[in-house]
């Protein structure tokens, strides 16, 4: 496949870097997954949330899990604007979908290049517990300038979807009170019991009060 890849310019870098609040490998190399699912679908990057949907596979609490943090800033898919949707199977893949055209490319790093990744100095000192602000720069900086310069067929592995499945879900604009705790609650969050608005934790704490009575 021959993608015209837009390059990552240096500001872009250290604007992530600074989102991101450490330099190390996987948050650029999420940065460019997510450049290079953008180019492949001929999208811009997400201004509302909307236009792009963003699908991550990493989990939580594992090695390079920043790569998550590159494709919200590449491409926009935030958790607040509800277009960055994790699926947490531990694996380094970007879904990026085009909800317009159902158009959807699967960005995945290769896995000869993230085992590799795990003989590094900075994995081995990041699993001894080194945090990634703490390491020596000069071990950091040449795996960034890596990820970004080398070809990326070298790095990522890609699918492309026609019709991925895909359902719109109206944004709600309205909101009720709790009758207990009288804070504003998502009415499509909301439950009601005796004819009163609840938000969830007020009538778990009802119902399990009226339990614990009887
Ligand atoms: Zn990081
Ligand atoms: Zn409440």
């Amino acid at each position: 496949m021959i993608v015209n890849e837009t390059a990552i310019s240096a500001q872009e870098l250290k604007d992530a870097q600074y989102f991101h609040g450490h330099k190390c490998p996987a948050m650029p190399q999420g940065l460019r997954a997510g450049h290079l699912a953008m180019d492949i679908l001929g999208v811009e990057r997400a201004q509302g949330g909307g236009e792009l949907i963003a699908i991550v596979e990493t989990g939580d609490h594992h090695f390079s899990g920043c790569f998550a943090d590159g494709v919200m800033f590449a491409t926009g898919c935030t958790v607040g604007k509800g277009n960055f949707v994790r699926k947490p199977v531990g694996k380094f893949a970007l879904t990026l979908l085009n909800p317009k055209t159902r158009k959807a490319v699967r960005v995945v790093p290769r896995y000869e290049r993230m085992s590799q990744c795990l003989d590094m100095d900075f994995f081995k000192l990041r699993a001894q517990g080194v945090p990634p602000y703490e390491l020596d720069p000069d071990v950091v900086a040449p795996l960034i300038e890596d990820v970004l310069t080398r070809p990326w067929e070298e790095i990522f592995s890609i699918q492309t979807f026609e019709n991925y499945p895909y359902e719109k879900v109206p944004e709600v604009f309205d909101a009720v009170q709790c009758h207990s705790c009288k804070e504003l609650v998502v009415t499509s969050y909301a439950k009601q019991f005796d004819g009163k608005w609840y938000c969830e934790p007020c009538l778990d704490a009802i119902i399990h009060a009226n339990t614990a009575t009887k």
